[in-house]
């Protein structure tokens, strides 16, 4: 074996125990004393069974992320020499480069979907075990195998328009990346809704009533002119409860998952929503998508000087001809990998300011503390959230503040009644 190989197994082994030691076994879900029997205190709202079973899965999920996420990046480094094999078989088979591109992203993407299968397997079970998922191993994988579908025509062309542009400009295809990444996100948040989401369940008009004429007046408040409410089913997959507002401009549409209509009041069902049309009326994908391209620019460009630097000194003597070579795309996969998590951290504080501001916006609307308090209690036993996590969680996984502060924040707004 080789020396640097010796030395990541090692350095990987101590970080993995350190991660297995914190996550398994420190104290890092309490609440300070003086919130101890308040209502944002799991003791008075979960079974203790329930939070057990919380804390338990909150812990099997953060050791999941924190050794899964560098294992990936060294098995595509790893990848590299099976990659370069992938490119030899497609350039035997065709000589046209646009189907050579298509078949090796294939190879390439069933190998490392059929590698994290067992894995991926594992985490669905724990999932089922603590109650959390509904899915059916058949409903699995298919949409495992949708999930490959859609990668590979999306990786394909994305990285066809990435070969063509390092082609085309050799030194500048980091700007030329990122200028074409704009119109590239708006697009998806735009055919998100009516192309990709349809794929995976039905989604039905929210049936007529009450509930449906209060939450249409919240949306036309806050200028969502659709009509467009939806119900989708996912109770066969998940007891979990979200609903969300996703797409833009005509395309824009509140979806409630059903369990959520299920399990919530009205009351709380309205605020909830309220939130995330918050984040419509307030147009956070716009403030999240123009944020992410400020700290991309400089992303984009230290990755490509990275990513040509490792190509150069590492990947030229295992058989990479250059950084256009489709035997790169590990290479490349990794440097994206690292990057995004190495802004991870600032990109979760981003988001979480902005759910700050949905909550304050639902305030607004409703007045109704009282309602988002609950939800939110029921949103942490049903979906086994632990209402308060350590710092180093919060950093990298954190979109939203934790429940204990949002509960908090509700409990102004508790005594003045729903205008
Ligand atoms: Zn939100």
């Amino acid at each position: 074996m080789k020396r640097w190989m010796v030395v990541l197994i090692l350095g990987f082994a101590v970080y993995a125990a350190g991660i297995l030691m914190y996550f398994g076994w420190a104290d890092i879900y309490s609440l300070p004393p003086e919130m101890l029997g308040t209502n944002v205190d799991p003791e008075t709202f979960m079974s203790p069974d329930q939070i057990q079973r919380a804390e338990a899965l909150s812990r099997v999920r953060s050791i999941v992320y924190f050794i899964e996420t560098p294992l990936q990046l060294i098995l595509m480094v790893l990848l590299v020499g099976i990659s370069i094999r992938f490119r030899k078989t497609v350039e035997r088979l065709t000589r046209r480069r646009v189907l050579q591109l298509g078949l090796f992203v294939l190879l390439f993407l069933s190998l490392v979907y059929a590698l994290m299968l067992p894995f991926d397997y594992l985490m669905l079970l724990v999932e089922r075990h603590y109650g959390v998922s509904n899915v059916a191993t058949g409903t699995w994988l298919t949409d495992r195998a949708k999930n490959l579908g859609i990668e590979w025509v999306t990786s394909s062309l994305l990285f066809l328009g990435l070969l063509a542009i390092m082609r085309r400009s050799p030194r500048r295809w980091w700007v030329w990346v990122w200028m074409l990444s704009i119109p590239l996100l708006l697009f998806v948040q735009f055919i998100q809704p009516v192309i990709i989401e349809p794929l995976y369940n039905e989604f039905i008009p929210l049936r007529e009533g009450p509930l449906k004429k209060e939450l249409l007046r919240l949306a036309a408040e806050s200028g969502i002119s659709s009509e467009n409410i939806y119900e989708v089913n996912m109770s066969e997959r998940t007891n979990q409860l979200n609903a969300y507002v996703s797409g833009i401009g005509s395309n824009a549409r509140v979806v409630l998952w059903d369990t959520t209509l299920e399990k919530l009041e009205p009351r709380e069902i309205l605020v909830v929503m309220a939130h995330e049309m918050g984040h419509y009326a307030e147009r956070h994908i716009f403030w999240g998508s123009g944020f992410g391209l400020l700290l991309s620019f400089g992303l984009v460009w230290a990755g490509s000087r990275f990513y040509e630097v490792l190509i150069r000194n590492w990947g030229t003597s295992r058989g990479l001809s250059g950084p256009g070579d489709l035997a790169a795309l590990p290479l490349l996969l990794a440097v994206v990998s690292l990057f995004t998590l190495l802004v991870t951290p600032l990109n979760n504080t981003a988001s979480r300011l902005m759910e700050v501001r949905a909550d304050r916006y639902a305030m607004r609307l409703t007045g109704d503390g009282a309602a988002a308090a609950s939800a939110f209690q029921k949103l942490a036993a049903t979906n086994l959230s632990p209402v308060t996590q350590p710092r180093l969680l919060q950093l990298f996984l954190g979109t939203h503040p934790t429940i204990e502060k949002r509960i908090r924040y509700f409990n102004q707004y508790k005594d003045t009644s729903a205008p």
